[in-house]
């Protein structure tokens, strides 16, 4: 069994075919997939799938390219909905300096706005952290404190001083598509120096398709290959990559059941 813990099936290539895209994923493997949302409203429909599902649980939060979006009432719907059963995470929220213009202020108040509530309600987070791995060590080393109950960097790309940084706080990364590229060499090399305990796969989809596939759009049913990836470069058998990484994805994320 896998777990896909990021996903975004509210995507407009992706809900016609829920149901099917679902029951794909199933016969590869994936049994349960977290449903990321990246703005308040698609927060809303992360809520209605993880509602109508039983194998899909939700994230809510708000990415930083969508900061502006953020106020006083998301921050209420958190603070409610956070409670839900099928709520498993506070995300994606973080930090992306890679489109100009960006706010780097507002992208830091509205993660650490976020980051509390995580904190307030017992639960773990997801990061996004693009282009910007200096300040989001720096915030989060200053509020290590809010970093209790975990998380995860997801689409993990840094060096191996970030991950031993990462590490140190507690919180874990997710692998996606990227690592079968055939130009991901040096994040390979990475891998491979990672212990298996720190790992947990995504899809990302529609995002991020992985090799041999790249140029469809990505669904859970394709996770197997990233993690096959990953077994064969930590000449581990694919069983027991599936096994410890489905294992350290229901220990952080406790509301998965
Ligand atoms: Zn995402």
């Amino acid at each position: 069994m896998l777990v896909d813990v990021h996903a975004h099936l509210y995507d407009k290539n992706l809900i016609s075919r829920i149901d099917e895209i679902i029951l794909e994923a199933e016969k590869n493997k994936v049994e349960k997939i977290i449903c990321v949302s990246d703005n308040p409203t698609s927060a809303e429909k992360v809520l209605d799938i993880s509602k109508k599902y039983k194998n899909i649980y939700a994230c809510i939060g708000v990415h930083p390219s969508e900061a502006h979006l953020y106020n006083n009432s998301f921050a209420s719907f958190l603070e409610k909905h956070g409670l839900d059963k099928k709520v498993v995470a506070i995300g994606e929220i973080g930090l992306d300096y890679h489109f100009q213009p960006y706010d780097k202020e507002s992208q830091i108040y509205v993660f650490l706005e976020q980051l509390k509530i995580a904190y307030s309600l017992k639960l773990p987070i997801q990061i996004h952290c693009r282009d910007a791995m200096k300040d989001m060590l720096t915030l989060l080393n200053d509020n290590k404190d809010l970093l209790k109950y975990g998380g995860i960097l997801h689409c993990f790309s840094g060096t191996l001083n970030d991950l031993e940084e990462i590490k140190r706080l507690g919180l874990k990364i997710s692998v996606g598509g990227v690592i079968t590229f055939k130009n991901a060499k040096t994040f390979q090399e990475l891998i491979k120096q990672i212990p298996i305990e720190q790992l947990m796969f995504e899809t990302d989809c529609p995002y991020l398709t992985p090799h041999p596939f790249r140029g469809n759009i990505n669904e859970p049913k394709y996770l197997a290959l990233t993690a096959e990836k990953v077994a064969d470069l930590k000449e581990m058998n694919f069983s027991e990559v599936a096994r410890i990484t489905t294992e350290n994805s229901f220990k952080l994320f406790n509301k998965l059941k």
